[in-house]
């Protein structure tokens, strides 16, 4: 049985669904992420979890536990906002401890759980500061301990790191998985920002239009996307013309193969990860497979290329709506051709 179960939950705000029949199910100690573009419904999603929106159709199951009705303080949970919703005219050990003082947890017992959930996350040496004084990445972390120090059934946490800066967020991102694995607490994370649910999680939910279009490991999500938006969202994806027998493709004169369930057809779109295209200078080889391409952009990536190329064949103009056809290589920096500059002429080939 999973942990947290939401049966085919929907929320209409007026006439707009916000959330359509919705199934999601997390396991016990799992992390999940909810990840989609704004007004997918993420948040919603949340908020219903939590109790702050109450479903307009559907059940919300907590250990097997009809909780739809339940309010928020009811429902055992810890959350953590993209704001960080402190006191801050209390220190941080005073806004850990604040969640335990409510549920009427005397005093000594407090502070020393308080004083270990800051161990938790390295702000021990920082306990009797205020709030106010404290940097963006430390007042999250304040959060995350007061949200750990109630040991809530499932942690919920709502783009905790979209107001930090790229480096605080990578280092919060980590560590907030760090303390998920070490205390097995059941999250659910909402992001936008594909490479933080990547890094995080155990799986990830794709969401679209109220609905989770795809739910599968990272590595799965990447590898075997069961729809083009998921395609296209997680990751760097090229959109080629090419002929398919449902098993395998003929793209710019080589034959690829294709997932499983792929359709038929003689004029489709295949979607070519950066890393299944490659290149080579125009003339250097005698290879009768591959377009050509000029290159317009050349990304250095440390150990990887990223080649953004145009393909100057103007036959598939039509098939791209008039635009010109474009084609994104990744390549090991050891593989690109020597002295390769924007505006050379290359083959690319699938
Ligand atoms: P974001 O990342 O921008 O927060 P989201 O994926 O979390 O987006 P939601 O905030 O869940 O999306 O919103 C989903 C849809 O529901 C949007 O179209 C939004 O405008 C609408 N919506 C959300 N809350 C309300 C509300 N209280 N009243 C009316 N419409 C709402």
């Amino acid at each position: 049985m999973a942990h947290l179960e939401l049966i085919d939950i929907s929320k209409a705000f007026g006439d707009v669904y916000a959330v359509t029949s919705m199934n999601l199910a997390v396991n016990e100690g799992e992390f999940v992420c909810l990840l989609g573009p704004s007004g997918c419904g993420k948040t919603t999603t949340l908020h219903m979890i939590a109790g702050f929106e109450a479903p307009t159709t559907g059940k919300i199951l907590l250990a097997g536990r009809d909780i739809t009705r339940f309010k928020p303080n009811q429902r055992g949970l810890g959350i953590v906002f993209q704001t960080y919703a402190l006191f801050p005219h209390m220190t941080a050990l005073e806004n850990v401890e604040f969640g335990l003082e409510v549920r009427g947890m005397g005093k000594a017992e407090r502070r020393k759980i308080a004083m270990e959930q800051l161990e938790l996350v390295g702000l021990a040496d920082q306990a009797k500061k205020y709030t106010q004084q404290m940097s963006g990445g430390q007042q999250q972390r304040v959060a995350l301990a007061r949200a750990l120090a109630v040991k809530p059934r499932v942690l919920l946490l709502d783009e905790p790191l979209s107001a930090l800066d790229a480096k605080v967020r990578v280092q919060l991102r980590d560590q907030i998985r760090r303390i998920q694995l070490t205390t097995g607490t059941t999250t659910v994370f909402v992001t936008h920002d594909q490479e933080e649910a990547l890094a995080v999680a155990d799986r990830i939910g794709v969401m679209n239009k109220g609905k989770i279009e795809q739910i599968a490991a990272p590595q799965n999500l990447y590898q075997r996307p069961a729809t083009e938006y998921v395609a296209t969202f997680i990751g760097l994806t090229n959109r080629l013309p090419g002929a398919s027998n449902g098993d395998e493709a003929v793209v710019f004169g080589q034959r690829v193969p294709l997932l499983a369930g792929s359709a038929k057809g003689d004029s489709v779109a295949v979607l070519v990860r950066p890393e299944n295209l490659t290149l080579a200078l125009a003339g250097s080889s005698d290879s009768h497979v591959g377009e050509r391409a000029r290159v317009e952009v050349i990304h250095f990536l440390g150990s990887l290329v990223r080649v953004d190329t145009v393909i100057t064949s103007g036959e598939y103009q039509r098939w791209n709506k008039g635009e010109q056809l474009k084609a994104t290589v990744q390549l090991p920096a050891s593989e690109l051709p020597a002295g390769l500059a924007v505006g050379d002429d290359v083959i690319v080939t699938p």
